[in-house]
């Protein structure tokens, strides 16, 4: 058995040995307790046939977990300090390729075909905060073959994108998380679980990736322009926030038509649309650009 890295005695030995400062600005709060890192792994429902990629390896905490349950650990790290240290604690296991790259810059879709013939993989992740939402909506919006994204997020960010219509969480993640996914919050993890301890709470949240959309739409675009424009001015109604910020696409007359056609009232508020009534709307909307 070989010794876990996430404990805050083994982490601190690391941290000492590499002289390693902690980097804010890329997100750097390591996972120390192994209760949550069990948790990860045991929703994150991985095999020994799984190619997993993990963004942010840090000191290879949560990645030698990984290589334990899964066939392929593929850990991007931004962090070029890191690199010595991981190619150090996790030397035991021959089923990790590390790379040195910032994850918003990696071609995953390629790195998929290569290292899985274009099978789904897993994501599993202890994410850097300060690119949640373009990491998870680039991993869903390049069509790369994911099976399930299993992160670490801000609490805040996981209630946002479990959240339901009306409700103050409710906005565009919301749509878009729905749209692509099945999320189900894991665990909420509290600050001393992390070396430095950041000052907000987080929470585990696994995202299933739909095999098809919830939904019929024919233009996934023009749904999307439809949420982000509807959310934009959350206080205005529906018909307000779409006439102001579609950029002219629609008149008031066109807007007021497709929204009583799909069953709606004239001063209903976007954040009260569901999935199935925003998809609704832009199939209605739709067919007057066609
Ligand atoms: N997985 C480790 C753990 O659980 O202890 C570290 C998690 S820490 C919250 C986030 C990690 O992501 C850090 O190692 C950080 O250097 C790395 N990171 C930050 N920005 C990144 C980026 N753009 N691409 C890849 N890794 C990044």
């Amino acid at each position: 058995i070989i010794e876990p890295i996430a404990s805050p005695k083994k982490t601190i030995e690391i941290i000492k040995k590499y002289d390693f400062a902690f980097q804010k600005k890329f997100g750097q709060n390591f996972l120390i307790d192994s209760h949550v890192l069990n948790k990860i792994i045991t929703s994150s429902n991985i095999n020994k046939e799984d190619v997993v990629i993990e963004i942010g390896p840090g000191i290879g905490s949560l990645t030698q977990q990984l290589a334990e349950n899964a066939k392929q650990v593929i850990a991007v790290e931004i962090d070029k300090k890191l690199i010595p240290i991981l190619e150090d604690t996790l030397s035991d296991y021959n089923n990790i390729t590390i790379i040195n790259e910032d994850i918003l810059k990696v071609d995953i879709v390629k790195l998929v075909e290569e290292k899985n013939d274009n099978k789904p993989i897993k994501v599993v992740a202890n994410l850097p905060y300060y690119i949640t939402t373009p990491i998870i909506m680039g991993l869903f919006e390049s069509n790369v073959p994911v099976d399930s994204i299993t992160v670490m997020v801000q609490k805040e960010v996981a209630d946002r994108m479990k959240a339901k219509p009306g409700t103050k969480d409710y906005g565009a993640l919301s749509l878009a998380v729905g749209y692509y996914s099945e999320p189900y919050i894991v665990a909420n993890v509290p600050p001393n679980c992390f070396m430095p301890r950041p000052k907000i709470g987080s929470a585990v949240i696994k995202l299933t990736k739909h095999k098809q959309p919830p939904v019929d739409v024919v233009d996934a675009k023009l749904l999307f322009k439809i949420i982000r424009a509807s959310f934009n001015q959350r206080r205005k109604t529906l018909i307000n926030g779409l006439y102001n910020n579609l950029d002219g696409m629609f008149d008031k007359d066109q807007l007021k038509q497709a929204i009583e056609n799909i069953g709606l009232k004239l001063n209903v508020r976007g954040e009260t649309l569901s999935l199935e009534e925003f998809s609704n709307l832009a199939n209605e909307l739709y067919r007057l650009i066609k």
